[in-house]
């Protein structure tokens, strides 16, 4: 008898010719995912098996699957010959299991059958009223429920027999690289690292880029922000993360141009380089966690105007949540705690008192031009500090 993880996935089946291009994502994401677990993944149709799992490691390798886009659900499960004695004892050992699981005392069942191998003896309905016989005169405390049981003892009659009471909801999505790749604009709050996770999940690739204004933003700010990276990648796999120094550019904003523009000239800026360095790695999109009308630089008007400074699509996947939403999911993904701790980002660094909500194009594009911004944007990427970041 082995233990094994059985692993479904939905939305893949929706891709036609393209299937075995997505199936062969997943599969080697998960791979990445198992990375340092032995194990070996067999795919049939339509269901990955994973299997070979060391037992003191099995808990650990069911952890990361469920963060791995594109799967639905999986189920630990017990794989044994199909013989029916041993379909029989399997099923009496799981459910003693689930019946301590759950602290003993009476508890309802029900017997989900499938029988994917026609030519097994019994069909499905007959095996649910067998073993649900078979498990009711082993455990007095069973009863059987068929509309809301608290136990679903499944049965698969293919190849061997798959036996399993538990059905983990995972993380859904799409297969990270199937998608292209795009470039997320990374800062220590808890807005971009869930934009960042939002876009991955419909199979993107991450690279992230991020500004520091040291000495104005420290060290610990810095460190923040790789660690939020690396909580994003247990979702997103490994990102590389780009760390761009921003102070220069910022003072010059604030000693050159007009105070209640500041805000909005310094995304644009910020935007041109994060488009150049995602031009750079292949990066088709940027990414940025902002959200309709949050703060005076996301107003419809200052979106604008921001999208103004590049060319590539801006993906704002939270422009319709409220703070309430985005910190729920937050919290969902694990960013919330770090997100919190209340180190300083450039963006608040030099904040004008009164910023301009309505920003008009043609006034800030001017401002823009009057000063000499480039040869600071070259030094900039120049300076930039490149590393690799992911655990899962
Ligand atoms: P967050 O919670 O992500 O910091 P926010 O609500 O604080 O977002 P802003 O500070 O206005 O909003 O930033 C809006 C977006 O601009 C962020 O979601 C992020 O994508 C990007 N951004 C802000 N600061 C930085 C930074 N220092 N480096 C890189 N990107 C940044
Ligand atoms: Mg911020």
């Amino acid at each position: 008898m082995e233990k094994i993880i059985l692993v479904r996935y939905t939305e893949i089946h929706l891709k036609g010719l393209n299937r075995p291009f997505f199936e062969k994502k997943l599969i080697s994401n998960m791979k990445g995912a198992l990375r340092g677990i032995p194990s070996k993944i067999a795919h049939e149709q339509g269901r990955i098996y994973v299997h070979s799992i060391p037992e003191d490691s099995f808990d650990t390798a069911v952890d990361r699957l469920t963060r791995v886009f594109g799967i639905h659900s999986l189920s630990p499960a017990y794989v044994v010959d199909k013989d029916w004695d041993n379909v029989i004892n399997t099923c009496a050992e799981l459910m003693q299991q689930e019946i301590e699981r759950r602290g003993g005392g009476p508890a309802s069942f029900k017997v989900f059958a499938r029988r994917s191998d026609k030519h097994y003896f019994m069909n499905s309905d007959a095996i649910n009223h067998e073993m649900g016989y078979q498990m009711l005169i082993r455990f007095p405390e069973l009863h059987v429920d068929i509309r809301k049981p608290e136990i679903s003892l499944c049965i698969e009659i293919r190849d061997s027999a798959y036996i399993y009471c538990s059905e983990i909801p995972c993380a859904n999505g799409m297969p990270v690289g199937s998608a292209g790749k795009a470039t997320l604009l990374i800062s220590g709050g808890i807005d971009s690292p869930v934009a960042g996770y939002m876009m991955a999940k419909r199979g993107l690739t991450l690279s992230a880029v991020h500004f520091y204004s040291y000495p104005y933003t420290s060290e610990r700010a810095r460190d923040k922000v790789i660690d939020l990276a690396r909580l994003l990648s247990r979702y997103a796999l490994p990102i590389r993360l780009y760390l761009v120094p921003f102070t220069d550019i910022q003072m010059k904003i604030y000693d050159d141009c007009p105070e209640k523009e500041t805000t909005v000239l310094m995304r644009r800026l910020m935007m041109k380089i994060a488009e150049r360095i995602a031009d750079g790695e292949g990066s088709r999109a940027l990414i940025t966690g902002e959200s309709l009308g949050q703060v005076a630089s996301q107003t419809l008007e200052s979106l604008c105007v921001t999208d103004d400074a590049v060319s590539m699509p801006v993906f704002r996947p939270l422009i319709g949540f409220d703070k309430d939403e985005i910190m729920d999911l937050s919290r969902k993904i694990g960013t919330y705690e770090t997100s919190i701790l209340p180190y300083e980002d450039c963006c608040t660094v030099f904040v004008p008192k009164h910023p301009v909500t309505k920003p008009v194009l043609e006034d800030i594009r001017a401002s823009e031009a009057a000063v000499d911004f480039a040869p600071l944007i070259e030094k900039a990427i120049a300076d930039t500090e490149i590393m690799v970041v992911g655990e899962r």
